[in-house]
């Protein structure tokens, strides 16, 4: 734990499947205070109760705290839904529950959208235009950002790594099949080198983009592949909305090199659109402080 002088911070709290990182915003940008274990057995409560410690010792009148978390997201009743990553956190109020414990206005979102809005506000992403955020990791996260202001519909919009692009594909954990998350995500990744390397054993996608450096086959085929199901779901994606441009972020983003230039040239082959797909910086703490800036945003 950092030290930090004075009270009536901002927090931002990034809730992973493995780690949660805390933090508060500063004058002059945002700071980690802490990283926790996340242990998703131990359930929410116990999880709660060590991030409102850890506050509450630096901070004894925190001015608000916003909350990041992989799932699908009730902002307005704050709510977990469900998690894939937090499988007994259904339908946990962790609004209601954050905000009795540290005494403070609580924001709840999904994991993406606290990463745009840090983009947003470090202008990484335009604050004028159509723009879509994905990002590529265990899962697909998705939000839409119109002139700087991420647009929900009627609530949810954004879950694009739920998007069908084989009816009858592999099964999803939200319960459909052949959801984009099933072919362009880290699992998928893993299935592709399995099935070209004739190894069953797990590998990781770092494992396999060390393979790719070494300019082994069956890795660069598995990251051909996965960049041919990411450009299908990104042609679906400009057909729908014709933005000016895709930002791209997550775990996966690390090994771009290996599979973005085979996505381009497969949505070349597939729509007429001009490919503006871009990279986002990579920072482990980002999530966290765009909980910290929705926290903020929503108090002032
Ligand atoms: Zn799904």
């Amino acid at each position: 734990m950092n030290s930090i002088s004075g009270i009536g911070f901002h927090w931002g709290i990034d809730i992973g499947g493995t780690t949660t990182i805390l933090g508060y915003l500063k004058p002059d940008g945002f700071a980690v205070a802490a990283t926790l274990k996340t242990d998703p057995a131990a359930g929410p409560d116990s999880l709660l109760r060590k991030i409102s410690k850890t506050i509450g010792e630096a901070d004894h009148a925190p001015c608000s705290a916003g909350v990041g978390i992989a799932g699908l997201v009730d902002r307005s009743e704050g709510l977990l839904v469900s998690s894939p990553n937090l499988p007994g956190w259904k339908h946990y109020p962790i609004r209601e529950n954050l905000s009795t414990m540290l005494n403070c206005p609580v924001a709840i979102n999904n994991d993406c959208n606290v990463f745009a809005l840090q983009a947003i506000e470090s202008s990484s992403i335009p604050d004028s235009g159509l723009w879509l955020m994905i990002t590529l990791g265990t899962g697909i996260g998705g939000t839409i950002i119109q002139d700087g202001t991420i647009l929900y519909g009627s609530g949810y919009a954004g879950e694009f790594g739920h998007m069908t692009v084989e009816a009858s594909g592999r099964k999803c954990l939200c319960g459909s099949t052949g959801c984009w998350e099933q072919y362009a995500a880290s699992e998928a990744l893993c299935d592709y080198y399995r099935k070209y390397s004739g190894h069953s054993a797990y590998h990781d996608p770092i494992h396999i983009a060390r393979q790719a450096s070494m300019k082994q086959s069956a890795a660069l085929s598995a990251f051909s592949e996965f960049g041919t199901w990411l450009a299908v779901g990104l042609v679906n994606l400009y057909q729908c909305f014709s933005p000016d441009g895709v930002f791209l972020g997550g775990g996966l983003m690390g090994a771009c090199e290996f599979f973005l230039k085979h996505a381009e040239s497969e949505f070349g082959r597939r729509c007429r659109y001009t490919w503006n797909v871009n990279v986002l910086p990579s920072s482990s703490d980002a999530g966290a402080e765009g909980a910290a800036i929705m926290g903020r945003n929503r108090t002032e």
